[in-house]
């Protein structure tokens, strides 16, 4: 079987693992700052909290942030739930942007016409999120204007771009945005089995953060709202959560970002291998905006399907049937149920439902092979009986 994405676990990372639960501290220890040591290094932040998820890292960014009932949250709707969900889970309310064909992420020229009409009505965003799909940073510095000139924070969704560098920058180094955060989820470039981090610049936010994901609790006298009543004495000054990542995860973490540069390169030369082979194919190969350097979590085809004579379906399921684990991101998060139960429907954002009508995310992690990769090709040549 050849998955769409997966993880690559070395002997060193086993023994950071077990090296940690031979250890006093599981959680709350010393593995978790060498962690969020790494990631700010890599990507060149001033702070960094590890969390259980990029699911809770972007509720408390949004807490941080000061969303709350009345607001708005806009995002793509080409991404995973998570980057919405996140919004509702602090009562906001949500809205999306619609893609841009090339690069599949957030528009910013639909977000200046939205940002328009939302002046008029008095409906402007507290937070956008943009989403740096497949790991192709957004047009940041479109979206950071816009952001000076309406008023909104910016959380960049950066799931899928550790490793990646925008106007030869490192993705997260939150140059143009409040606050970035990661996923370390198996699928994703780099792992903690589940995780995520968030990171800024701003220490006030930090701090928020920090305090967030632990209970609201702290330790720190210049927190706290009283003075101290002892040595035992901590005290709760926010309405925070349990989101803290084990140190076994965090040692993981750490061991796999000495190997992040590694990932990268990996996956950008099998990328190009698909890119090469698939000239004169029927299809469209992910298109490179000149500004990035996309971490490569995704590599998307999107079919011309009129020139085929299979369908979309019939492609993914040809082969799915022969073992080869393809995907589809993302289901437009606005069709979902539960967000068309808020009033979204199909045809709200064109753009994205037509991307999603068309692609699929074909194998690419950096445990493929060479001779995987070819018969990834030669599978996805029959179904498409080109
Ligand atoms: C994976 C992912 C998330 C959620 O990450 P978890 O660590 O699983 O919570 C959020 N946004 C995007 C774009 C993702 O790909």
């Amino acid at each position: 079987m050849i998955r769409y994405g997966q993880q690559h676990i070395t002997a060193e990372d086993i023994e950071a693992v077990i090296e940690v639960m031979h250890s006093i501290n599981l959680t709350q220890g010393p593995a978790i700052p060498r962690f969020e040591e790494s990631v700010k290094y890599a990507c060149d932040a001033q702070f960094a909290v590890a969390v259980n998820s990029a699911t809770s890292a972007l509720h408390i960014s949004c807490l941080a942030l000061g969303l709350g009932p009345g607001d708005y949250l806009w995002t793509s709707p080409n991404t995973f739930v998570a980057s919405a969900n996140c919004g509702l889970y602090c009562g906001a309310s949500i809205d999306f942007v619609d893609i841009d064909p090339r690069t599949y992420n957030l528009c910013p020229k639909a977000l200046e016409q939205k940002l328009v009409v939302a002046e008029r009505e008095g409906t402007l965003p507290k937070i956008v999120v943009p989403v740096h799909f497949s790991g192709q940073p957004c047009d940041m510095r479109a979206i950071h204007a816009l952001a000076q000139r309406y008023g909104f924070r910016i959380i960049e969704d950066a799931s899928h771009a550790i490793g990646g560098r925008y106007l030869g920058q490192p993705i997260g180094n939150c140059r143009y945005s409040d606050i970035s955060i990661f996923s370390f989820h198996p699928v994703k470039i780099v792992t903690t089995a589940e995780g995520g981090v968030a990171v800024t610049n701003d220490s006030v936010l930090a701090e928020k953060l920090g305090l967030l994901r632990s209970h609201g609790i702290t330790r720190e006298p210049h927190l706290m709202t009283r003075p101290m009543d002892g040595p035992w004495y901590y005290q709760q000054v926010a309405l925070g959560f349990n989101y803290r990542m084990t140190d076994m995860q965090a040692a993981l973490g750490a061991s796999q970002m000495t190997r992040l540069h590694d990932y990268v390169q990996r996956r950008h030369e099998l990328a190009s291998r698909y890119d090469d082979a698939f000239q004169g194919w029927p299809l469209t190969i992910p298109w490179q905006h000149p500004d990035g350097f996309s971490a490569y979590h995704l590599y998307v085809i999107r079919l011309h399907l009129d020139e085929i004579r299979p369908t979309h379906r019939q492609v993914f399921e040809a082969l799915r049937e022969r073992d080869i684990m393809v995907n589809l991101h993302y289901i437009p998060v606005h069709t979902q149920p539960y967000y068309e139960a808020m009033g979204f429907q199909v045809g709200d954002f064109p753009e994205a439902e037509q991307y999603y009508r068309e692609t699929i995310s074909i194998p690419l992690h950096p445990v493929l092979t060479d001779a995987e990769q070819d018969e990834v090709i030669e599978v996805l040549r029959e179904a498409m009986r080109v």
